[in-house]
């Protein structure tokens, strides 16, 4: 095997653990629309939409139309809902590949029915209702303009979601907000009883763990799929599917109150024994982790980072672990022997979630998988 310099390590098995964990959690007739948006959160389009449809899903979201064909040559079959705005340009291109847009304003939806009736073609659509995330979405009670959404030839409707706003949280007003938010997607859809609009969805991870038994047709998990839920949610046994690691250049000893790496913003009163890792924040490692002694593993045991993070590398203090050598594997998130560094604690460090750092990694360092 090529040793990188410094790589994630996709674990695909601990993917399907968590396919798992949904379907224990959701009703026997929900299925998995799995989000696979940002190269699947930065866990790689293919690998992880391979495994998934081998694991028995058949519906997938994405944000953007690039996305979606990408998905489409990789998967023939199956259903795939663009989330976010494609231009009415390209609703041949929708057409062509099979895809289902969303559709979440009434100009929008004019707008593609148009152009897919001066271009002779039909496309797919799903309408989104905005029930109080006020980011895209027909407001719950734009009951007509939804009602107009049937009466185009062009547009075949096939499903109608809503998104939740703070499904990951477990403070009462935010459950209240939640269930004012499903309180309004029914009530939409008993003004809508009669009109064929297809599957309907509404949960993200957040509303999957924290709101597991509602009795919409699919959900829609993104990060939980990879093990790395953000918010306030409830431990459900999910896997994390990727791990961070890197590689340790040199090992140098250095004296009291020498400062080190850029800024010298960094000094110790005694000599400290210090490793620089082959990491830095060009490989998706914040930048703005310097200075907070974030933990990374060496040897099975815990050191702490020091001195500014650089674009490339990155140092840390070995001092009290024996033995570290030119070589030594660095894992930066993931676990060794009894100590496990989560994503979810460096994304708090770094004061962002786990979903960014995820779509942040690798943009250099490769992926292995295993
Ligand atoms: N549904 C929509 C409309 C989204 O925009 C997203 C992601 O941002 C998801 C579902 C998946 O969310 P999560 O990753 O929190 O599961």
């Amino acid at each position: 095997m090529t040793q990188h310099r410094a790589w994630t390590e996709v674990n695909l098995d601990h993917l399907l653990h968590n396919v798992q964990v949904i379907h224990s959690l959701i009703p026997s007739k929900t299925k998995i629309m799995a989000v696979v948006k940002a190269d699947a959160y930065g866990h790689g389009i293919e690998q992880v939409t391979q495994s998934l449809y081998q694991a028995g899903v058949t519906s997938f979201a994405v944000a953007t139309l690039e996305e979606a064909i990408e998905v489409r040559g990789l998967l023939a079959s199956v259903e795939i809902l663009i989330l976010g705005k494609t231009s009415v340009q390209e609703v041949h291109q929708l057409a062509k590949h099979r895809l289902i847009q969303t559709v979440f304003s009434v100009e929008y939806t004019q707008a593609l029915a148009l152009v897919a009736k001066a271009s002779g073609v039909e496309a797919q659509v799903h309408i989104k209702v905005d029930t109080g995330m006020n980011r895209l979405g027909f407001a719950h009670h734009q009951i007509n303009e939804i009602k107009e959404v049937f009466t185009y030839k062009q547009l075949r409707v096939r499903g109608i979601y809503s998104h939740l706003s703070v499904a990951d949280s477990l403070l009462p007003e935010d459950v209240s907000f939640t269930e004012l938010q499903l309180n309004r997607f029914n009530q939409c859809l008993d003004k809508l009883k009669g009109y064929p609009y297809g599957h309907t969805h509404v949960q993200n991870s957040g509303g999957i763990i924290n709101h597991p038994h509602l009795p919409y047709d699919y959900v829609r998990p993104g990060i939980m799929l990879f093990g790395i839920p953000s918010g306030e949610v409830r431990e459900v046994g999910l896997k994390p599917v990727i791990e961070l690691k890197a590689t340790i250049a040199m090992v140098k000893m250095i004296k009291a109150h020498e400062c080190i790496g850029y800024g010298r913003s960094s000094s110790f009163p005694s000599p400290k024994r210090i490793a620089t890792v082959t990491i830095g924040y060009a490989d998706g490692y914040p930048r703005n982790l310097s200075g907070q002694s974030a933990p990374v593993l060496v040897n099975g045991q815990v050191a702490t980072q020091v001195g500014n993070i650089c674009m490339d590398q990155l140092m840390i203090d070995v001092t009290n672990i024996d033995g570290v050598i030119e070589g030594d594997q660095v894992i930066l998130i993931g676990t060794s022997q009894k100590h496990t560094i989560n994503m979810g604690t460096i994304a708090k460090k770094s004061a962002t979630i786990t979903n960014e750092l995820a779509c942040r990694l690798s943009a250099r360092a490769p992926r292995v998988y295993r």
